[in-house]
């Protein structure tokens, strides 16, 4: 999952990044709106935590100019708790979700779990295909009932392609959601991860899931046979 970050204070936006890639997000931090409104439109992020109060470009006009360009990435605001967050306004703008300063970690990652799941419709609080179970809260990763021990970025690997079955990911698309932005190898790195994620998932007694279409990348389809 790519989250990102649009926030004028320093601390904050280096201990938001710090502990996002703690949990396995890839982060990219912007510092002001107009450097926020460019990095989403050239990151494509699942998910953008907004903070309303921005020199440049505030977070209401960040998120209605994304809005109006044609982004639906799900916008989680944040604003400090003596600003008057207007929810009328964040609303009208197109925000999905609000949090105050300060907030304890645990629930902002709560909330971009759940807008994770609204980004791209109605989706279950674990993501499954053939027996296969990732939790994404947990960052783990069942097989009938037994945990396959899968690296974060193995991890990252099978939550993007379950969260967007029926839809080939291609290396390039991976690379960009799983793998942080400074990375700037060969997208054959991504072909070593498929590898060594299905060769764990079959050792685990596990399905043949992530199928390979030549020349464009990987899928896992919607209905397994
Ligand atoms: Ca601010």
């Amino acid at each position: 999952m790519r989250v990102l970050v649009v926030e004028d204070e320093q601390d904050m936006a280096a201990s938001l990044a710090w502990g996002l890639e703690a949990e396995g997000y890839v982060v990219d931090v912007a510092a002001d709106g107009v450097e926020g409104l460019w990095k989403a439109q050239e990151t494509n992020p699942d998910v953008i935590i907004l903070d309303v109060m921005l020199p440049g470009m505030d977070g209401y006009e960040l998120c209605r100019t994304l809005r109006e360009q044609g982004h639906w990435a799900p916008v989680l605001m944040l604003s400090a708790m003596d600003e008057d967050l207007d929810h009328a306004e964040g609303l009208d703008s197109g925000a999905d979700d609000y949090l105050v300063k300060p907030f304890s970690y645990p629930v902002l990652l709560a909330h971009l779990r759940s807008l994770a799941r609204r980004g791209f419709g109605a989706r279950p609080a674990v993501l499954e295909a053939a027996g296969l179970v990732l939790d994404p809260a947990g960052r783990t990763v069942t097989c009938g009932g037994r945990q396959l021990d899968l690296s974060s970025r193995e991890v990252a690997v099978l939550e993007h392609l379950l969260r967007h079955k029926g839809h080939v990911a291609s290396k390039t698309e991976l690379l960009q959601h799983c793998w942080d932005a400074l990375y700037d190898g060969s997208p054959s790195v991504v072909e070593v991860h498929v590898h060594r994620l299905r060769r764990k998932i079959e050792a685990g007694g596990g399905p043949q899931v992530i199928e390979t279409v030549r020349g464009e990348g990987y899928i896992i389809r919607e209905e397994q046979r």
